[in-house]
């Protein structure tokens, strides 16, 4: 008997033609993942799941935690492997459930290896009343106490009792990149998250106005990258001075459209940014009413300035909702404690809500555009995060 973890590929299983890809970049990411502690080689896979041989018992639950993180996998489950032979399956399940208490118990079988002649069904049967009487407890296959799983693949049979859910989505990097305008806020952060489950790799931009911003902002910042880090393995977060953009928005255009016109030259310097990375896309945190700048007028006078697509998956969301997100994720802490922002320093005393675009042309042709973007770019500071680091 030997430990293993099950690893039950998600939504790829769907994918037709592209499954094979959509595999290769999964299990790329699991021996990402679990780098430093389990050995390439012990990690195969077929019938799709992979499954990790392991050795060394004493790290499992940090193997486990560093699992939870892999998009792509609906669960994680640990347990054992055996011969494919039913006396192996009763040995098996008797020590995994030596020390628990129940009354009642059901077994699960799953055969995807033919090539083992019993039915699941009789495995179930079999099992299960060898258990119903070691352990002197019921079948109940409604709402066992516990539940005994037996899966036979790859020319051997997996026993286990738990599955842990995995964190679904697609395996990160088969979508392509977007870029994505990161504050140290609640939202932005559960934006970029909830695209990077949807298999996209993720660049960060953040814009500050140091030294009028304090350094702590930054380092919210950066925390935050690290956090989400654990999702995608290897990031890239652009830090860009933004003060240059704002003296001259303050000193050159009327107040009520400062928000506004921050946010459309964010856009433009965050779409440079993009096809400097060949990135598809933009994310944002922007939820429609949230605050004046996301009414949906100014929504669309922003968006006019991007000709990439703008993915604002919180648009639909209350902010309860996004705050229980970030708080599973992690970074709700981070994003609670306070931070000043470059938007709300110098921020008009009455923002314009339903802003009128030939209005907001007229502002910009006071501004030298095309200058602000370039230097912005170029004195941009990037910066690179990897998990695990010890990879
Ligand atoms: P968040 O919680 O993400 O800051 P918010 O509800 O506070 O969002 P705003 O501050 O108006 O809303 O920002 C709207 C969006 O603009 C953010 O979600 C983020 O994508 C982007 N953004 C705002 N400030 C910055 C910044 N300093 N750097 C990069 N992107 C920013
Ligand atoms: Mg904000």
């Amino acid at each position: 008997m030997q430990p293993v973890i099950i690893l039950h590929h998600h939504e790829i299983v769907l994918k037709g033609e592209n499954r094979k890809y959509f595999e290769k970049q999964l299990l790329k990411n699991v021996r990402t993942a679990v780098g430093g502690l389990v050995n390439s080689s012990a990690i195969d896979g077929g019938y799709g799941r992979f499954i990790l041989h392991l050795d060394l018992t004493d790290i499992t639950d940090e193997i486990l935690e560093r699992l939870s993180y892999v998009f792509g996998l609906s669960n994680v489950c640990y347990g054992v492997s055996v011969e494919q032979n039913v006396e192996k399956f009763c040995q098996a399940a008797l020590k995994i459930l030596h020390d628990r208490t129940f009354k009642t118990i059901r077994v699960v079988t799953r055969r995807p290896d033919k090539n083992f002649p019993t039915r699941s069904m009789e495995v179930n049967a079999a099992v299960g009343e060898f258990l119903c009487k070691q352990f002197n407890v019921h079948a109940n296959l409604s709402e066992p106490d516990e539940t005994i799983f037996i899966e036979i693949v790859n020319g051997e049979a997996y026993v286990y009792r738990a599955k842990i859910k995995g964190a679904g989505g697609l395996p990160s990097g088969v979508s392509g990149k977007v870029v994505s305008l990161l504050s140290a806020g609640f939202d932005s952060p559960v934006a970029s998250w909830q695209i990077m489950k949807r298999g996209a790799s993720v660049i960060f931009v953040h814009f500050h106005s140091m030294p009028y911003t304090s350094q702590n902002s930054i380092d919210q910042v950066k925390q935050i990258v690290e956090i989400l880090t654990r999702y995608q393995f290897n990031s890239k977060l652009y830090l860009v001075p933004f003060l240059d953009v704002q003296n001259e928005i303050v000193l050159r255009t009327p107040q009520s459209l400062r928000v506004i016109l921050y946010r459309r030259m964010m856009i433009r310097i965050a779409e440079a940014i993009s096809r400097k990375e060949k990135a598809e896309a933009l994310v944002t945190g922007e939820a429609v009413g949230q605050v004046a700048s996301q009414t949906l007028r100014n929504i669309r006078n922003i968006d006019q300035v991007a000709t990439f697509p703008i993915l604002r998956p919180l648009s639909g969301m209350d902010k309860e909702e996004t705050i229980a997100i970030a708080r599973k994720i992690k970074t709700h802490d981070i994003s609670k404690e306070p931070y000043d922002d470059c938007c709300s320093f110098l921020a008009p005393r009455k923002p314009e809500t339903w802003s009128n675009i030939e209005k907001i042309d007229e502002a910009e042709s006071n501004l030298d555009i095309q200058s602000l973007l370039e230097k912005a770019v170029n004195e941009a500071k990037i910066e690179r995060y990897i998990f695990p680091s010890n990879n």
